[in-house]
């Protein structure tokens, strides 16, 4: 896809942040760049607006920036999986473990019915825990998680 070159080039990539060692991929620039921007939800739109979808999943926070413009577009409703105690009415929590502690998604239980088709997505795949712990939240209430898409997949972790 011609679309994918200035999308990556977008992608400002900042050393030692937010710590020492850490390449990290800051999509903010991304946002900058009304083009790269409208072409990256284009391409999910163009993907998804057949399949069916009632329910966009955005993973916060970063999810809750690519998410919302594609649920308008293919016509679907758009559901936060946040961080623990924001969400003010009735909620599942899901922990999951990172590199070093653990962190929890929390969904609003009546947000996604039985057997609703869901996509969920994030800016960054890196080792999936963050993308798992989502599924299970969906899976919990009965959804079907259809696919999983995120803006950059980082190649050198291995996903699990
Ligand atoms: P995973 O759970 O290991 O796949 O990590 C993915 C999660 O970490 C996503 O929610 C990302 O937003 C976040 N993340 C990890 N590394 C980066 C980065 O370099 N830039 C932006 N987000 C990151």
């Amino acid at each position: 896809d011609p679309r994918l070159k200035a999308i990556s080039e977008a992608i400002r990539v900042v050393p030692h942040f937010p710590k020492p060692g850490i390449m990290f991929q800051d999509i903010t620039t991304l946002l900058l760049d009304h083009k790269a921007f409208k072409s990256t939800v284009d391409i999910f739109v163009d993907r998804y607006r057949h399949m069916n979808i009632s329910a966009v999943a955005g993973v916060e926070a970063r999810g809750f920036m690519f998410g919302p413009p594609i649920a308008l577009a293919i016509g679907a409703k758009f559901v936060p999986l946040r961080k623990p105690g924001k969400l003010p009415g009735g909620v599942i929590s899901e922990e999951y473990v990172l590199e070093y502690g653990t962190d929890c998604l929390e969904m609003h239980v009546e947000a996604v019915q039985p057997g609703e088709r869901v996509l969920v997505i994030d800016d960054l795949v890196a080792t999936g825990g963050t993308l798992s712990a989502a599924i299970s939240l969906l899976e919990r209430v009965g959804a079907e998680v259809v696919e999983c898409a995120c803006v950059i997949g980082l190649p050198e972790v291995k996903v699990i």
